[in-house]
């Protein structure tokens, strides 16, 4: 599926999306009619009603037409949950409904579970607050031709689509591998406001808690981008982490490269959006790491969005934080997933089928992120830079 962008104007924002938004979830639409995706979006940011949306979806792509930092006005609730702090998709063709909406549910299913890696809710969250329906935020019968045909059928599909594309077995989890001593232990903060406490080290884990107060733990056990709580309630992603003290971990290159949420940076780029891929002069050249999406195209908003969103290519210096060594990989680059590889960054078995093909680096792991991996765009997946060429 390609996905594009027909930006409303910044001069429309006080009419379509005049509120700044950190998307806290996704609200399904259907349209109600048979327009495509672009003639929707075009439509949308072409006329003067306080109705927007951040995506149309037909059945041959995906059209962004709000910068996803920034509210829109489709979910019916006013100032609410709906409107504030979530992406809204609409999936077009509802009104005749057949093969062309169809191919246009499993796009949208497949744009969701894209915005879901982006922004690390687990497929436990589908039919959630987090992600559901316009009906849930305020009771219309929308998106109305999915609940008519079953919207359990349409999560399905999305929990597939996130399935291939984070490459997590699927339905049964794997049992625990057997741990690896590291014999050392060190202090991280939490950056996120909910990171989930599972009884594994990745995703396929079942859930057994969440910490909510961005506070300091102890990891006692490291295993890729995963740390064993010293206190025996299980791992939590070290994505999710910084690191507070220098002790030596087991993994090569400890070196902290990355960039912190509390970092102030000097930079010569920015975006409007995390998934923007068009950057512009900043007015301002210097800010705060207020939040970091891993994955994103552009992963760190500085000063909560008053300044925008920058990737590591923006940041020309950094409070302690050197200049990323050179990894011999860089954004853009095409690049083939080797045969003998075996192992996604995050644990998982890479399926055969993957193997072999040619995929566009969409980030290079530096510090807590995947130091050594680097993120696949078409399968939005962490593999290791020794096992691609
Ligand atoms: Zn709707």
């Amino acid at each position: 599926m390609e996905i594009i962008q027909m930006l409303c104007p910044s001069s429309k924002y006080s009419i379509k999306c005049p509120f700044g938004m950190t998307p806290q979830g996704i609200t399904i639409h259907n349209t109600a009619n048979d327009a495509s995706a672009k003639n929707e979006v075009s439509y949308m940011i072409t006329n003067n009603n306080q109705v927007s949306y951040h995506y149309a979806v037909d059945d041959v792509r995906a059209v962004q037409g709000i910068p996803l930092d920034r509210n829109a006005w489709h979910a019916g609730d006013g100032r609410g949950f709906g409107n504030m702090q979530t992406i809204g998709i609409e999936i077009c063709y509802s009104k005749s409904g057949g093969d062309r909406f169809h191919a246009a549910e499993i796009n949208g299913a497949e744009l969701i579970a894209r915005l879901m890696l982006q922004f690390g809710w687990g497929p436990e969250l589908i039919g959630t607050k987090t992600i559901n329906t316009h009906q849930s935020r305020s009771g219309k019968y929308c998106p109305h031709r999915t609940l008519d045909e079953g919207i359990e059928n349409f999560y399905n599909i999305v929990r597939q689509k996130y399935a291939e594309l984070s490459g997590q077995p699927q339905p049964t989890p794997q049992p625990a591998p057997a741990p690896t001593p590291s014999g050392d232990s060190y202090l991280v903060r939490i950056t996120t406001g909910a990171l989930n406490i599972r009884t594994g080290p990745g995703t396929n884990y079942d859930i057994t808690g969440c910490i909510r107060d961005r506070g300091v733990y102890t990891i006692v056990e490291t295993q890729g981008n995963w740390g064993r709580l010293k206190s025996g309630a299980g791992w939590i992603c070290l994505d999710y982490t910084s690191r507070l003290d220098g002790g030596s971990t087991p993994e090569p290159a400890p070196q902290p490269q990355g960039h912190y949420v509390g970092e102030n940076v000097t930079i010569n780029g920015v975006y409007t959006s995390s998934m923007s891929t068009k950057r512009l002069n900043p007015a301002v050249k210097s800010g705060t790491i207020t939040k970091i999406v891993n994955g994103a195209n552009n992963p760190y908003l500085l000063n909560n969005g008053n300044i925008g969103w920058v990737n590591d290519d923006c940041i020309v210096g950094g409070g302690s934080t050197p200049a990323p060594a050179p990894s011999g990989f860089s954004k853009g680059q095409r690049v083939t997933l080797k045969t003998s590889a075996d192992r996604y960054c995050t644990g998982q078995k890479i399926p055969s089928s993957i193997k072999g093909k040619t995929y566009t680096i969409m980030q290079v792991g530096s510090g807590n992120t995947h130091p050594d991996g680097v993120l696949l765009q078409e399968i939005m997946s962490w593999v290791y830079k020794s096992d691609v060429q």
